[in-house]
């Protein structure tokens, strides 16, 4: 075996990034004879919210080998061909827009949009939406299924998933300890430190003094081994971003109603609203910031909203504490999930970030012939121009938003800290220069392709001359958007929609029963 593996790995905390971690690890290192090993506190519960993906997730189950007939019953699962933002722009015609997934099928699109962007940035003035031209966009407007149902000639559409994250943990932690991890249900009172500033041991109310070569702290926001024992500083993200709360509550699924493809992301007067369909219910939250609203008025809006201003349902609430750590790896300790930081969920990319870390940790111990400082400050740079690189995506949503109905909405586009690399950003989009050469020269820190970002700017109508009209406080089920005269998208969803079903019935066969 490779000498750089550890041949003992402890996980503290069984929350999903702790199962992502224990599956992936024992998914590539177990046959080398690494012992890995769980523990999790009976006394703690999981954070028990994150219930999008992005479509990395496929590659994290493709890598168990475990199918999606397997896992998406057992957590409730749907498919997800993207994020519908509504309410965000007050430009007339950008009420809302999609911001898809994109595919190989995409690319002659890509090429029409981008052009027909970069035309009206310069000069013209046609009425150039983002939903005029992907396919995703339509098939979610439609309800439909983003993966095809015949396969040959059938075009393959890249796509996310919605679960509920309580039972995937449950799924993941079954199929570890099925193939023999050590999965311990004890409280962890103390952590033990060598002279150098390592982790010695770990101390456990049941189970004694535990001891690895390799810690993974996936405590969440709690960051019990990396925080508080190591005393990595959190960096916190507050002036970038302004939501610090958050709130979440399920809402029912009717029965024999289409299930969306999307999750909905509707702005309110202080933060915004998901909505994630799963099989059995809808998972809704309210992500705001406690400057601009109180709790108590924000769950009043967030009732409304819902139409359950009068019943009977609780509702839970969350401290968001939006930020990272410097030092993800240090000495013998590994930090995924919540405990290495936290962007807030507009896109989805908590979990893509710890499948991400895992995969990058792995690849890195496979690569170096000796585990060096500056091993691992090549792994934290590389992880944090990732977290940065989202974080300037969705502070993009922030800056670009043109409502004035609320001192919120007005704060976050004038007073939000924006990096260099996102002034660049919008002030090449602003003068009509090439943006796609600028996110080429910044490069790795890029998360998001130069698609999303056209689709961002694009979709808020950020094009000279747009015209404003009154705020839309939009109403839940948001309607989809209806193209005024034929378009790309249309055309193209037309010839191939024959491929694809409705989302509730493609499920049915995955489920293997009626849905
Ligand atoms: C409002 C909100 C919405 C979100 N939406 C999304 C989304 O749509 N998509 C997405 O990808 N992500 C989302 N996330 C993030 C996502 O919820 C988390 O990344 C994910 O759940 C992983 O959490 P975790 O495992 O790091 O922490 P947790 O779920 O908090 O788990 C912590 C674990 O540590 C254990 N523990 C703590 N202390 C001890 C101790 N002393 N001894 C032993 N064990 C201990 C606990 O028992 C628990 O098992 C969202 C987060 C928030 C706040």
């Amino acid at each position: 075996m490779k000498n750089t593996i550890p041949q003992k790995i402890l996980i503290v905390g069984g929350g999903t990034a702790g199962w992502m971690a224990a599956a992936l690890l024992q998914a590539v290192w177990a046959k080398l004879g690494v012992q890995i090993s769980l523990i999790e506190s009976p006394d703690v519960p999981i954070i028990g919210v994150g219930e999008g993906s992005t479509p990395l997730l496929r590659r994290f189950f493709s890598i168990l080998n475990i199918s999606e007939e397997e896992w998406m019953p057992a957590c409730n699962a749907t498919y997800k061909a993207g994020i519908r933002f509504a309410g965000w722009s007050s430009h007339a015609g950008y009420e809302q827009y999609f911001h898809p997934f994109f595919s190989a099928v995409d690319r002659p699109a890509v090429q029409v949009f981008f052009n027909d962007c970069d035309q009206r940035r310069n000069a013209g003035s046609a009425h150039i939406h983002p939903d005029n031209y992907f396919l995703a966009a339509q098939l979610a407007n439609n309800q439909l299924s983003p993966v095809a149902i015949t396969s040959e000639q059938a075009p393959s559409l890249e796509y996310g998933y919605h679960f509920d994250s309580g039972l995937l943990g449950a799924f993941l932690r079954k199929h570890v300890v099925g193939l023999g991890l050590t999965h311990i249900a004890d409280h962890v009172v103390q952590v033990k430190q060598a002279e150098d500033g390592s982790i010695a041991s770990i101390c456990s109310q049941a189970n004694g003094e535990l001891q690895a070569d390799l810690y993974i702290d996936c405590t969440g926001f709690s960051g019990l081994l990396i925080t508080q024992a190591l005393g990595e500083k959190a960096l916190p993200f507050k002036e970038n971003l302004f939501n610090d709360s958050a709130m979440a509550v399920q809402t029912p699924l009717p029965e024999n109603v289409a299930i969306p493809s999307e999750t909905l992301s509707a702005a309110l007067s202080a933060g915004w609203a998901w909505k994630i369909p799963l099989a059995n219910r809808f998972g809704n939250g309210y992500v705001y910031s406690s400057a601009f609203i109180s709790r108590d008025k924000a769950e009043q809006e967030f009732r409304d909203y819902l139409g359950i201003g009068g019943q009977d349902v609780a509702i839970k609430h969350l401290n968001m504490p939006v930020g990272r750590i410097q030092n993800h790896w240090k000495k013998n300790c590994l930090a995924i999930g919540l405990s290495q930081g936290f962007i807030e969920p507009l896109e989805a990319t908590a979990l893509m970030t710890t499948q991400a870390t895992i995969e990058n940790f792995i690849n890195c111990i496979h690569h170096v012939s000796q585990v060096t400082d500056a091993v691992k400050d090549r792994f934290n740079f590389h992880v944090n121009q990732m977290i940065e690189g989202i974080r300037d995506y969705i502070v993009s949503h922030y800056c670009v938003n043109s409502r004035t109905d609320t001192d919120y909405w007005s704060a976050c586009r004038e007073d939000t800290k924006r990096s260099t690399e996102l002034e660049e950003l919008l002030g090449a989009w602003d003068k009509g220069s090439s943006l796609i050469e600028l996110l080429m020269k910044q490069g790795a820190r890029q998360n998001y392709y130069p698609e999303s970002w056209y689709c961002l700017l694009a979709g808020n109508g950020r094009f000279k001359n747009a015209m404003s009209v009154a705020p839309v406080v939009p109403v839940a089920p948001v309607l989809p958007f209806v193209p005024r005269a034929p378009t790309y998208a249309a055309e193209n969803f037309n010839h191939l929609k024959h491929h694809f079903t409705d989302h509730r019935k493609y499920l049915a066969r995955i489920y293997g029963r009626v849905l």
